[in-house]
């Protein structure tokens, strides 16, 4: 279990960057409320620098984070600058910084850089008072300029994303401690059910067909779904889909009345 604390840029009288349709101070609130929430899910402990529209001063964001004794500081922000300014980076301390500091913007920006769909500005190195006065690795996150229409959008519309990206990226480096906890705001998958015959000769006959089914001389079957089905990995779904493909190849033909 590692203690990492989460750090929403700005809030309260310092909104941040301000685009057309959003707030700066907004936009890396809800990210941080959704990455708590996953990296809890996760087995981590973590604490947020301000989990309302409240203003608190830099200097105070690192001290919190020390006297709290995070293992990693993530701090959120977005990027404002000319309209036409576009794109994702990550910045950690330009002074002298431990591996795990190199490895963890590593992780991050590589898990949000990859997914992200705009561009990857980079890696970058800036004397930013959260990452400079606080003493655990510390990465500060630019998601996306504010400043830019289709950007703004992102910051917008994909917070859970965002959320997900992010804790992808910080789990990489300080792993997951309840691997099979479920994880809120994703997508819950329904795991495949396996093709379980009940009787082996059931289990021996299905495999007899696919044998034949791979003997034929036009279109035969790939060996691959008798290996599955041997291993006991053939799904449900899988079996109905063979029967199907049998019967448009023809090799399932009803008797005539
Ligand atoms: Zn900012």
């Amino acid at each position: 279990m590692s203690k990492i604390f989460i750090d929403p840029g700005h809030g309260g009288h310092d909104s941040g960057a301000v685009g057309k349709r959003s707030k700066e101070k907004d936009n890396v609130l809800k990210v941080g409320l959704n990455l708590k929430a996953l990296l809890e899910s996760y087995g981590h402990t973590v604490k947020l620098s301000r989990s309302t529209d409240v203003f608190i001063a830099l200097s105070e964001r690192a001290q919190m984070a020390n006297r709290w004794g995070a293992d990693y500081f993530v701090s959120l922000h977005n990027n404002s600058a000319t309209s036409d300014a576009s794109g994702f980076e990550t910045f950690i301390y330009n002074g002298n910084v431990s591996s795990s500091t190199t490895k963890l913007q590593a992780a991050i920006h590589n898990a949000i850089s990859k997914e992200i769909g705009i561009r990857d500005r980079g890696m970058k190195r800036e004397s930013l008072a959260v990452l400079r006065e606080s003493s655990m690795p510390a990465v500060l996150i630019e998601y996306a300029f504010i400043s830019n229409t289709v950007d703004e959008t992102i910051l917008i519309n994909q917070v859970e994303k965002l959320a997900q990206l992010t804790a992808k990226g910080i789990v990489a480096q300080a792993g997951i401690v309840k691997p099979t906890a479920p994880t809120p705001g994703a997508t819950q998958k329904e795991e495949p059910k396996l093709y379980k015959p009940s009787a082996s000769a059931i289990l021996n006959s299905t495999a007899t067909v696919l044998k034949r089914l791979e003997q034929k001389v036009d279109n035969p079957l790939d060996p691959q779904w008798r290996e599955k089905l041997l291993k006991g990995e053939l799904t449900e779904s899988d079996a109905i889909g063979l029967l199907y493909v049998a019967i448009d190849r023809g090799h399932i033909v009803g008797k005539a009345e």
